[in-house]
């Protein structure tokens, strides 16, 4: 165990987060799997994790907040190691026109997309290992520009900045820092609350015609986060099936 890469990845109960949990438990990592609230979902997942031959552990925290973050890496040192990659996945997303935004909704998407990455970014430049990568959730509504998404993109857009100039400030340290922007992919997140026919809708306009499957980003959060992903570094890649 004492030689085994540590992976923590944030929001892992569910959805994209609890894919890449697993898909990097395959690749050989010990696995964090970070939750807010939803433990049962992420202790399912650290099981599934162990039967299948990994590690994992199921770790509380409220990305949002900054003490909670600190303590969060306080533990995974403590029971699995220093961390080599850090996966921003935690992030909520609700669709309202800007003019119709409350400024609840405003407040929390900024607190879990972009100060929840702030938080475990700045934790990371302290913690993270030489030779680590990072990978920060973002997504291709940063490129459609969707009505609805405003808030939503912005704080992914500012999640992409600060992506390629923390890649530049960690200079030296053999450290990649990239963006993964996903398209439409068949999550909670996206299918909550959205009409049959939107769906559809929104599935045929990539070229490859159906909606994402979580497994088709969790390959490139793999891909980034191998030895053959170690010359990408400050970018964001897109993963929609082309519709952007
Ligand atoms: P889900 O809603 O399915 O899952 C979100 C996960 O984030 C859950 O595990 C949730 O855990 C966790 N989470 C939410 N808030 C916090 C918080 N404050 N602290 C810690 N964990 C938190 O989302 P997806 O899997 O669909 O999305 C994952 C990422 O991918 C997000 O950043 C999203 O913006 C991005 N993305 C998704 C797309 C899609 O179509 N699905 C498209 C583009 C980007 P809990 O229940 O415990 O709070």
């Amino acid at each position: 165990m004492m030689n085994k890469r540590v992976a923590l990845v944030t929001g892992a109960s569910r959805g994209i987060g609890a894919c890449i949990a697993k898909r990097l438990a395959r690749d050989g990592f010990d696995v964090a799997v970070n939750y807010s609230r939803s433990e049962q979902s992420a202790l399912t997942v650290v099981q599934e994790i162990i039967q299948d031959g990994g590690q994992a552990i199921a770790i509380q925290a409220d990305v949002s907040d900054t003490e909670s973050v600190h303590q969060m890496f306080n533990a995974i040192e403590r029971k699995m190691g220093t961390v080599d990659v850090v996966i921003n996945n935690a992030g909520i997303m609700k669709l309202a026109k800007l003019a119709e935004t409350t400024d609840e909704h405003f407040d929390s998407h900024i607190d879990t997309n972009l100060r929840g990455t702030f938080n475990t970014l700045r934790e990371s430049a302290t913690r993270i290992n030489n030779g680590g990568r990072i990978v920060n959730l973002s997504t291709s509504v940063v490129g459609l520009k969707l009505e609805s998404y405003s808030i939503y993109a912005a704080t992914k857009s500012a999640v992409e900045t600060l992506s390629a100039i923390f890649a530049k400030e960690l200079a030296g340290r053999n450290i990649t820092v990239n963006c993964v922007a996903p398209g439409p992919t068949a999550t909670d997140l996206f299918l909550t609350g959205k009409p049959k026919a939107v769906i559809e809708k929104l599935a045929s306009m990539a070229p490859l015609n159906r909606l994402g499957e979580t497994d088709d980003i969790s390959s490139v959060i793999a891909f980034l986060t191998s030895e053959d992903g170690r010359w990408i570094n400050g970018q964001t890649i897109r993963a929609n099936g082309g519709i952007i």
